[in-house]
C-alpha cells in the first residue's frame, strides 16, 4: 500500500495532460475563475466558448482537489432523493434543480465525446446498492420517488444485483442507466484542455492571495500576476484557501479509495462485468468500481492522513474480502483521501460574493455532473446579466455551525465503525 494520501491512482492513469504555466504580469479580461475544478473549468469552457476573455487561476495544478481524487461516479440528480430537495427548497426551485441534474450525466457524457476527453467514459449506468434489509427498504422508497419523477430507474432483486455486481452481499439495488464511470482526473483536466482550446486562459501554481472589488472592476493578486475582471466566480469548494472572506462554509469530509492492481482475466470478467459503478446504503458508506485497466477500487468515509488511519486500511481490505471473496489475497496498492465539503442539507450553495461575482459550494460528494452544470450556468448568467439563468437561486452567504466539531465527529465516527467492526 502507498503512504502518500495526496497522490491518487489517476494521476499515475490519466491519459489527458493540459499545459498551464502561472500567471505573469497583468491581464484584463470578463471573467476570472478561481480553482482548477469542474466547476471552474467548465465555467471557462463555457464562457470561451461564448466569446467572452477568460482567466482561470488555480493555486496547485488542474485537478488538484476533488475533482482529481474521486471515485469518478457521473451520477444523476443529488444524494437526497426528489421529495427532501423540494422540501428544503419549495417545488420551483427543487423541480428545477432536479430536471437540470437529472441530465447531467447526459451533459457529462455529451461533453467528453465532443471534446474528445481521454477519460475512460463508461455509460452503462449505476447500482446504488442495499447493505441491509433497511437499506432496501430506503432504495424501495427513493425508487418510488424517482420513478414518480419519470427518471428510468430499475429495482433490481438480490439475485439480479448478485449477477451484475457479482457480488452476493446485497439486497438489491437500484439501477440508473443515465449514469456512469469516468478517470475523473483526466475529465477535469480534459475541460482545462478544451477551455484552453477555446480561447481561455488557464494558469497553474496561480494562488490568489487577494480579491477587492473596487466599485466597477474585480482585481485579483497572485505571486507573480494581477487579474482585473467584470465578473468573478470563485471555484473552491473543499480545497478553498487562502483568501480570508469565504462567505461559505461547509463541513470537511474525508473519503479515502484504495486500488489493487489489475485484475486477472478470468476474475475480471465475474465482477460488475456490465461495467456499472456503485456505492451502498451504509451509514458509513462503501463505493467501488473497475478502471479501464481493470483495477477494482474501493473506498470509503475516512482520513488516511493520521495515526488512526490504520483502521480505515484494515476494514477496507476485509470489506474487500466480504464482498468479492475472490479478491480476499489482493493486495491494495495505490491509496488515497479527498476532502469532501458537506452541507447539512445535502445541497449545493451558490452564494452571491459580490457585484457581478458568484461562488459554488457544498456538492456534499456528488459534483461530477453538479459542477460542469452550475460552471455553465454561473459563467451564462454573469456574462448575459441574466439571474434567472442560475441553477439555483443565490444566497447573500452560506454558514455551517461548528464544522471543525462536526469534522471530528464523521471521522471519529468512521474510526470507530471501521475499528469495531471486525466482522462486517
Ligand atoms: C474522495 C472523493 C470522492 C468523491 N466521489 C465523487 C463521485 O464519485 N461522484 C461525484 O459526482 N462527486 C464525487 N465527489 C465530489 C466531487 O469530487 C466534488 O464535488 C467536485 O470535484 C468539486 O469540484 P469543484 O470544481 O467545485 O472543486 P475542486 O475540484 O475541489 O477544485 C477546487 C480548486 O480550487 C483551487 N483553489 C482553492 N483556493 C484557491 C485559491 N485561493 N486560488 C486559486 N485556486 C484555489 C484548489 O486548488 C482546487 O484545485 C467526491 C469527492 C471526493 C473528495
Amino acid at each position: 500500500m502507498t503512504t502518500d494520501p495526496e497522490t491518487s491512482l489517476w494521476t499515475k492513469t490519466s491519459r489527458e495532460r493540459v499545459d498551464a504555466p502561472p500567471l505573469t504580469g497583468s491581464v484584463t479580461v470578463d471573467l476570472a475563475v478561481i480553482g482548477g475544478g469542474y466547476t471552474g473549468c467548465s465555467a471557462a469552457l463555457h464562457a470561451a466558448q461564448a466569446g467572452a476573455s477568460v482567466c482561470l487561476l488555480e493555486a496547485h495544478e488542474i485537478g488538484h482537489g476533488g475533482s482529481g481524487r474521486n471515485v469518478g461516479l457521473a451520477n444523476a440528480g443529488l444524494w437526497l432523493p426528489p421529495a427532501e430537495i423540494r422540501a428544503h427548497l419549495g417545488d420551483a426551485a427543487g423541480n428545477r434543480l432536479i430536471a437540470l441534474l437529472a441530465q447531467a450525466p447526459a451533459e457529462v457524457f455529451r461533453l467528453i465525446r465532443d471534446l474528445e476527453i481521454d477519460c475512460e467514459p463508461v455509460q452503462a449506468g449505476t447500482l446504488h446498492l442495499a447493505h441491509s434489509p433497511k437499506g432496501l427498504r430506503d432504495l424501495q422508497t427513493r425508487h418510488q420517488q424517482l420513478s414518480a419523477d419519470g427518471a428510468p430507474v430499475e429495482l433490481l432483486s438480490a439475485q439480479e444485483t448478485a449477477r451484475r455486481s457479482g457480488s452476493t452481499a446485497f439486497h438489491g439495488a437500484i439501477f440508473d442507466p443515465r449514469a456512469g464511470t469516468i478517470q475523473p482526473l483526466a475529465y477535469v483536466q480534459g475541460l482545462a484542455r478544451a477551455a484552453q482550446q477555446a480561447g481561455a486562459a488557464i494558469l497553474a501554481s496561480s494562488p490568489v492571495q487577494a480579491l477587492r472589488h473596487d466599485g466597477e472592476i474585480w482585481h485579483l493578486d497572485t505571486p507573480q500576476g494581477r487579474v482585473r475582471a467584470k465578473a468573478l466566480i470563485q471555484a473552491t469548494n473543499a480545497y478553498h484557501a487562502g483568501l480570508p472572506d469565504t462567505r461559505q462554509a461547509y463541513v470537511p469530509v474525508y473519503y479515502f479509495q484504495y486500488a489493487t492492481d489489475p485484475l486477472p482475466e478470468n476474475i475480471r470478467a465475474t465482477l460488475l462485468p456490465g461495467g456499472e459503478g456503485c456505492w451502498d446504503t451504509g451509514l458509513i458508506m462503501t463505493s467501488f468500481r473497475m478502471d479501464q485497466a481493470g483495477r477494482l477500487v474501493i473506498g470509503a468515509m475516512g482520513d488516511l492522513g493520521h495515526a488512526g488511519s490504520f483502521a480505515h486500511r484494515g476494514w477496507i481490505t476485509r470489506k474487500l474480502a466480504q464482498i468479492f471473496p475472490a479478491l480476499a489475497d489482493q493486495p491494495l496498492k495505490d491509496g488515497w483521501h479527498g476532502r469532501i465539503a458537506m452541507t447539512s442539507d445535502h445541497i449545493p450553495k451558490l452564494v452571491q460574493i459580490g457585484p457581478n461575482a458568484l461562488s459554488a459550494h457544498g456538492y456534499s460528494g456528488r459534483g461530477i455532473g453538479p459542477g460542469t452544470v452550475f460552471g455553465r450556468m454561473m459563467a451564462d448568467s454573469l456574462l448575459t446579466g441574466e439571474p434567472a439563468r442560475l441553477p439555483l437561486p443565490p444566497v447573500p452567504a452560506h454558514h455551517e455551525s461548528w464544522t471543525g466539531l462536526r469534522r471530528a465527529f464523521f471521522e471519529t465516527g468512521a474510526a470507530l465503525t471501521h475499528l469495531v467492526k471486525a466482522r462486517l
